[in-house]
């Protein structure tokens, strides 16, 4: 595990991500965005990084995307409560560019801390930055990937889905579109749940 697995306290790694200058993204942040929700659940949901709205705030998810996110999970019933939601890294990169991949080394270690802390059974990636990383795959994509599983660390699964701000540009609902298979997958993740 990582340098900075010395935190034991959610809160803590998020103390350490508020003064963290490890990457050049401290530069152009307003607030860091360590994630949300408590420790020892049994799902994670990751993004790629935190949009304007989040950087304004402080917390993942909150803008159009999110409100989309929290509907989503609302239609199967499950609660933001219920899972920790988070991203590849805490500080939002300029015109919500993709994170680097030196970016995402860099600030890989919160997240692992944060991981190895929480212990869940279920990592949700939101997009195909975070399933690509944590898949260590670039030939692949989201939309080959979602709605599969896939061993991680042993223990862990993980389950790709789209992001919501993809769907947010891909409105339309037919057979296969992105919303439709979107809806497809939180079924399918709230049925594991339900059985975990
Ligand atoms: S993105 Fe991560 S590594 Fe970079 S400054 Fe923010 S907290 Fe530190």
């Amino acid at each position: 595990m990582s340098e900075y697995i010395q935190p034991i306290t959610l809160e803590e790694v998020a103390k350490e991500c508020r003064s963290c200058k490890k990457c050049p993204l401290y530069l152009t942040r307003t607030k860091v965005v360590p994630g949300e929700g408590k420790a020892k659940l049994k799902v994670m949901l990751i993004g790629e990084a935190p949009g304007e709205e989040e950087d304004l705030k402080g917390r993942p998810f909150v803008g159009k995307a999110g409100q989309l996110l929290t509907k989503i999970l609302q239609s199967v019933d499950i609660k933001r409560e219920e899972v920790f939601i988070t991203n590849m890294v805490k500080c939002r990169p300029p015109g919500n560019r993709n994170p680097s991949k030196s970016e995402i080394e860099t600030c890989f270690p919160y997240l692992e801390t944060q991981i190895a802390i929480i212990n869940p059974k279920i990592i949700v990636t939101l997009g195909n930055v975070p399933t690509q990383y944590l898949l260590d795959t670039t030939t692949e994509g989201i939309s080959k990937l979602r709605g599969r599983w896939f061993d991680w660390l042993g223990e862990i699964k993980i389950f790709p889905m789209f992001h919501p701000s993809y769907l947010l540009r891909n409105e339309g609902t037919f057979p296969g579109s992105p919303k439709e298979l979107t809806w497809k997958d939180i079924k399918t993740l709230k049925r594991t749940i339900v059985n975990l």
